[in-house]
Order: C-alpha cells, then sequence, then structure tokens
C-alpha cells in the first residue's frame, strides 16, 4: 500500500499564522481529482445564470447512484445544511443526542429553536444507546445517532442500532448521521434499504465534506421514506443548490474507484499513526473514520505549540485528521517527544 501522495494543497486558513499542519475540521487532506476541479470549472462559465429553483438533478443523481426514488433524497448546503432543514422541518421540541457529538448539532438546534438534551459518552466512548432511549420522552422531537461517532470515531454495534430503532418505535424521528460512512469497511455497513423499509421515522445524514473531499462546496443530503422527505424538502431554499454541485457529484461518481482509492490511503495512515502512538503508550479508541481522537490532558497543548491545529475538548483531549504522512510524523514526533510537553517555563 502507497501512502499518502505528497505534496497536497496546505490550508490556507492559517497562511499567516505559526500552523503547519491543519487538522483541526476532519477535511479529507487530498484537493478535488482534477475531473472534478474541471467539472465545476466548466459550470462557472454560466455562473451569471440562476440553479435550478429548487434541486431536482441533484437528488436524481443520488438518488440512481443508491438504488433509491428521487422523493427519498432531500439535499442542502452540506450535511449541516440538511440538518437544519430537518429540525425547522420537525418543529420545536427536545433534541436528543450524546455529548461530546458534532458541534453543529447545538448550534442548530439553538437556530431551530429546539432543546437539546445531551447524554454522555458511555466509558468506552461510545453513545449510550440505552440511556439516549430513557432521554426520549413526549417532548422528543429527533434523535440523533452518528455512525461512525464524531470525535471518538467509534462504531455502534450494528444490532445495537437495530434494537435501539425498534425500541425508540415509529413516531418519533431518528437521525442516523452517516457523514464518515464511505470510510468503514463494507461488512461494517448497515443495510439502509432494510432500515428505512422497516422505520418510516429514519432519515440518514450523508455527506461529500470527507471522502468525497468537497467540503468547500456544501454538499449534503438525507435519504428517508418520502412522507418524511417531502416535510423536510418544504424547508429547501430555493436557488439554494449552485449548479457546481451537480457536476462535482456527476464527476466523482464518475471516479469512484480513484476516491475509494484515497479513503484507502487515509484509512491506512490512521491505523499507522494510531499504531505509532500505541507504541509509545498512548492508548485511542478504534477509529472507523478520518479522525483520531487522542486523549488529554495536555495533549491539545502540546499540538498546538508544535504548529498542529487539532480540535481540542475541555480536558485537553482532541480530535484529529488523518492528514499525510509527513502531517502523521509531525504529529507522533509532538506527542513522544518530552520537549514539547513540558509547561513553558
Ligand atoms: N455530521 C458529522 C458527524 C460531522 O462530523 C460533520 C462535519 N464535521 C457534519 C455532519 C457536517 O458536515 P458537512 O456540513 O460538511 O456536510
Amino acid at each position: 500500500m502507497t501512502l499518502l501522495a505528497e505534496p497536497t494543497i496546505p490550508s490556507r486558513r492559517f497562511a499567516a499564522g505559526s500552523t503547519r499542519f491543519d487538522l483541526g475540521l476532519s477535511e479529507n487532506p487530498f484537493p478535488p481529482l482534477p475531473s472534478v476541479i474541471e467539472a465545476v470549472r466548466e459550470t462557472l462559465e454560466s455562473a451569471n445564470r440562476y440553479p435550478e429553483f429548487l434541486p431536482e438533478q441533484l437528488p436524481r443523481l443520488i438518488a440512481e447512484h443508491l438504488g433509491m426514488s428521487p422523493d427519498e433524497v432531500v439535499v442542502g448546503a452540506g450535511a449541516t445544511g440538511v440538518a437544519l432543514q430537518v429540525m425547522r422541518a420537525l418543529g420545536t421540541g427536545e433534541l436528543v443526542s450524546a455529548t461530546p457529538t458534532f458541534d453543529g448539532y447545538a448550534v442548530l438546534a439553538d437556530m431551530a429553536g429546539m432543546t437539546l438534551v445531551p447524554v454522555p459518552l458511555d466509558a468506552a466512548g461510545n453513545q449510550d444507546l440505552p440511556a439516549m432511549r430513557r432521554a426520549v420522552n413526549r417532548r422528543t422531537q429527533l434523535v440523533v445517532v452518528c455512525r461512525p461517532h464524531n470525535p471518538t470515531g467509534t462504531l455502534l454495534d450494528a444490532a445495537a442500532v437495530r434494537s435501539f430503532l425498534s425500541a425508540v418505535g415509529r413516531k418519533i424521528p431518528v437521525l442516523l448521521d452517516e457523514a464518515y460512512v464511505e470510510f468503514l469497511a463494507p461488512t461494517a455497513r448497515l443495510d439502509i434499504h432494510e432500515l428505512l423499509r422497516k422505520h418510516p421515522n429514519l432519515l440518514i445524514l450523508r455527506t461529500f465534506s470527507k471522502a468525497y473531499g468537497l467540503a468547500g462546496l456544501r454538499i449534503g443530503y438525507c435519504l428517508g421514506r418520502s412522507p418524511l422527505i417531502d416535510r423536510i424538502r418544504h424547508q429547501q431554499l430555493p436557488f439554494g443548490v449552485p449548479t457546481a454541485a451537480v457536476a462535482a457529484v456527476r464527476a466523482s461518481y464518475a471516479a469512484e474507484p480513484e476516491l475509494l482509492d484515497r479513503v484507502a490511503r487515509i484509512t491506512h495512515e490512521r491505523t499507522r499513526l494510531r499504531s505509532a502512538l500505541r507504541a509509545t503508550g498512548i492508548e485511542t479508541p478504534e477509529s472507523h473514520a478520518n479522525f483520531l481522537y487522542i486523549p488529554g490532558p495536555g495533549t491539545a497543548t502540546t499540538l498546538r505549540r508544535a504548529g498542529i491545529k487539532a480540535k481540542p475538548y475541555p480536558d485537553g483531549s482532541v480530535r484529529i485528521a488523518i492528514g499525510t504522512p509527513t502531517a502523521t510524523r509531525a504529529v507522533h514526533t509532538a506527542l513522544t517527544t518530552p520537549h514539547h510537553s513540558e509547561p513553558p517555563r
């Protein structure tokens, strides 16, 4: 297995700062494939024109790719945009989710006027499904379950998800966030067709930001049974999905083998970093996504001092995206060289 090709295009967010590696947002380290860039560039020539009033081409493309009907797909500005559409469609009430989780859920719940009911992870860093089930009550309007989870990268057992869905019943919508699904081994994936047949309240959230490496284009989608999806589509922003998004998705599907090769390189690099840390006594949960969760205390400070941007948590732990082999080496060196972890004198 070859490692990540280098160099990738550096992040421009910290051009003037001291950040050497920008690994804070669980992004894909690869720039878009040339074929995807070319497809997007072509759409720019008609950027004086509006895109479709309400998106039809993108849901059709995604539906065809997944063997679903277009009326079972709703699209939006990243999974974040679609999640907001979901919340706005469901009205104000309680949203049950794990904590910590993707930060967006707290922000969006606030925007949508929902009350977040955070349920702590269990001791192993997994979403505590029994506790989340107990947190569901008459005021609950949405339950969010991530698979894999952000920030730990842990994966809920498929059977546990199935029994959770049965226990919650058909009345309360459950959003299964699969933002990182493409990083899962095929055998670890859920059969979404079977689940959606069985659970009319189930919504599956996905994105082109992670495995497809198109975070800057803001393309996400949600799958579900058509009555529920109809309600969510009602929240669609007119002219809200650019023509470039359609072109990028079409070109990405056409280049799937190359993209899957990149996914394999990222997961390989993730395994390498985890093993290297482990060999020096630093334990991290087994991650099924494109990042690692490295426990604190002190980890966030150590990385920051080494010019490595990771997402910090209050106890000093971090979530760090998998980057190039050079980034892996820098992270490893920073965390295993005593000099970096000493407090300032
Ligand atoms: N869900 C999860 C679990 C995430 O980690 C993220 C991004 N960090 C998102 C949703 C949102 O992704 P986007 O809006 O870029 O599609």
